[in-house]
């Protein structure tokens, strides 16, 4: 994590320390063909998980069921794809903190560009891209 990260961040490093251990990460390439209602209760039909994180995930390919408060019966996690997102890798890290940001305040888009003070307007794609160019960028504010 860079060090404008790591200051921006100062309070949310506790949390993100324990879900570093805790969170569970769901590999979708491995898991690419069970049905996505098994994992999550937002699923339609008999959508895979494998095309339910490539029609819901966005451009960064990833994303996070808080948890069971959040969506009743789906599994909580992070969910990737290892081909797309190597773990280890910089880009990955980054993705990574903003999914890890989201799992720990519960939250959605909006609430996440809250909290961490970006010019949010309540359009969870809008907000989206905000809290994407925030870490990706390393924790720039896009202003
Ligand atoms: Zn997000």
């Amino acid at each position: 994590m860079s060090s404008r990260c790591q200051s921006a961040l100062k309070g949310d490093l506790p949390a993100l320390d324990k879900a570093i251990q805790e969170v569970p990460l769901y590999n979708v390439d491995q898991i690419a063909k069970m049905k996505a209602d098994f994992f999550t209760l937002n699923a339609t039909g008999k959508e895979t998980i494998g095309n339910y994180l490539d029609r819901t995930a966005g451009p960064s390919g990833m994303f996070t069921i808080y948890n069971d408060t959040v969506e009743r019966g789906s599994r909580a996690g992070i969910y990737y794809r290892s081909s797309r997102n190597p773990l280890g890798a910089n880009s990955t890290n980054y993705l990574l903190l903003h999914e890890m940001m989201h799992w720990i305040l519960d939250g959605s888009e909006t609430f996440l560009a809250k909290h961490l003070g970006l010019n949010a307007i309540g359009d969870q794609p809008r907000d989206d891209e905000l809290n994407s160019l925030y870490f990706n960028s390393g924790c720039l504010d896009p202003g």
